[in-house]
């Protein structure tokens, strides 16, 4: 475990130029239910982590932080909260600076995944480049366009942004 988290932090200074901690965070997996309680009030949501300020970040115990790409990255993401904390910026606390800690958070989260595991999920919703017939003013068909953009389930294809082979 200490040496993934030693791998993110060091790729978070290098990309962020946040200081690598002289004390690890401790990172301590929790049941769902915990982080549903304590993040959602109780009523069931997709959260997997959190960071609470102290010198731990908390994970959802079903997490494979070990070898899953996307799990690491979860980590990452609340690591990135960590080094954000021990640097000081993001205050005084306020909507607008969690705002921007959070987006950063993400950010960091989703260049990280596609530099290692080739591409981000989320890429599979931009739409192709022959979507539009010429002078066109609606797309040519909806498949494929995005919807809400509320992190629903990507569609099972090869993904939208490939080149046609017809
Ligand atoms: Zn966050």
């Amino acid at each position: 475990m200490a040496s993934v988290v030693v791998a993110l932090l060091s790729w978070i200074h290098a990309v962020a130029g946040y200081e690598i901690p002289a004390a690890l965070p401790a990172v301590q997996f929790v049941s769902h239910q915990i982080l549903v309680d304590t993040m959602c009030e109780g009523i069931e949501c997709p959260v997997a982590g959190m960071y609470l300020y102290g010198d731990a970040v908390y994970l959802d115990e079903r997490l494979d932080v070990e070898t899953d790409p996307l799990h690491q990255s979860i980590l990452l993401h609340e690591l990135v909260h960590y080094m954000q904390r021990q640097s000081g910026l993001f205050t005084p606390p306020s909507c607008a600076t969690w705002v921007a800690a959070e987006r950063e958070a993400y950010r960091l989260q989703a260049r990280w995944l596609s530099v290692h595991q080739g591409v981000h999920p989320m890429m599979r919703y931009m739409p192709r480049a022959d979507l539009c017939e010429p002078d066109a003013r609606t797309p040519r068909k909806a498949a494929g366009a995005p919807s809400s953009g509320n992190g629903a389930v990507p569609p099972a294809d090869d993904g939208p942004h490939e080149r046609p082979t017809e």
